[in-house]
């Protein structure tokens, strides 16, 4: 059988566990994982790594042709819509077969301060409409800032792997950098800047969920976003049923 060169559209963990599990199963296949290229020390990664975008689904298409993919594994965020919008139509267009490797979403039992909201500007006027929010950790990432920009009375916290190359825009905020920590950490974190109200999106995975865990806990408002819709016909939650799906198709 000639060897195979298999995609992994990157950026999470499940990813880099796919790109192990894949080097580990199948030493001949090439397994290539891409990134965007917006993390400063992304770490080590099995297989080879591209890294910057490729255009849109064209380019995607393309460079899927010319580097002879024959296995394409969208593993982005679940909050990565337009990759995976790409992913999706690349896929049907250069007829690879495709599948989507995205982890659960959160389910929190006894979480009666805890709210979902299906957008990042429902998030924004839940806390523009309650006079008893002051304090806030933005944990929303970089880019959805926008649409809490009109919060100015509020103080914001924001968490971030680099330093920002600006800094956000708000009259009164603080920022940390670094990555989430246990709970107990992620508690005193919220603790220690009198955080009120946790904003988080409904990300997923155990790493992230450690601060929604520590905010309820602490009795604190938390308003989780909602997943963009998937356009994948077809899915799988672990890193397991991805490898089985690789393995059906070799
Ligand atoms: P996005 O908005 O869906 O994608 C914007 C553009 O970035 C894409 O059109 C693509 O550029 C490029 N891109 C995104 N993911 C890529 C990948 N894995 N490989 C190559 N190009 C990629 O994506 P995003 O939300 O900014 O996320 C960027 C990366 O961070 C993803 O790898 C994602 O898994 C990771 N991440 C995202 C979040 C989040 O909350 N969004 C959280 C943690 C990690 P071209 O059109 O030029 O191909």
């Amino acid at each position: 059988m000639a060897e195979k060169t298999l995609l992994i559209l990157g950026g999470t963990a499940e990813a880099r566990g796919l790109a192990r599990a894949a080097v580990k199963a199948w030493p001949k296949m090439r397994v290539l994982t891409s990134l965007a290229g917006r993390t400063l020390s992304p770490g080590a990664i099995a297989g080879e790594v591209v890294s910057g975008g490729f255009g849109g689904a064209d380019g995607l298409a393309a460079f899927m042709k010319e580097e002879g993919v024959d296995l394409l594994i969208d593993a982005t965020h679940p909050f990565a819509a337009q990759m995976s919008g790409n992913a999706v139509t690349a896929a049907k267009r250069a007829k690879v077969p495709f599948l989507t490797l995205e982890r659960p979403a959160w389910a929190f039992a006894n979480a009666p301060t805890l709210m979902e909201v299906p957008t990042f500007e429902a998030a924004a006027r839940t806390l523009g409409a309650d006079s008893g929010i002051h304090r806030v950790f933005l944990a929303i990432g970089r880019q959805e800032l926008a649409a809490f920009s009109q919060l100015q009375h509020l103080f914001m916290l924001f968490r971030f792997v680099d330093p920002p190359a600006q800094w956000p825009p708000f009259k009164n905020c603080q920022v940390v950098t670094g990555r989430p920590g246990r709970v107990e950490q992620e508690r005193e974190l919220l603790q220690r800047y009198s955080i009120d109200t946790l904003v988080a999106k409904n990300s997923g995975g155990g790493v992230s969920r450690r601060k929604v865990e520590a905010a309820i806990q602490l009795g604190l408002k938390v308003i989780l976003i909602a997943r963009p819709a998937s356009a994948s016909a077809t899915h799988v939650d672990t890193v397991d049923e991805a490898v089985a799906w690789i393995d059906e198709q070799l």
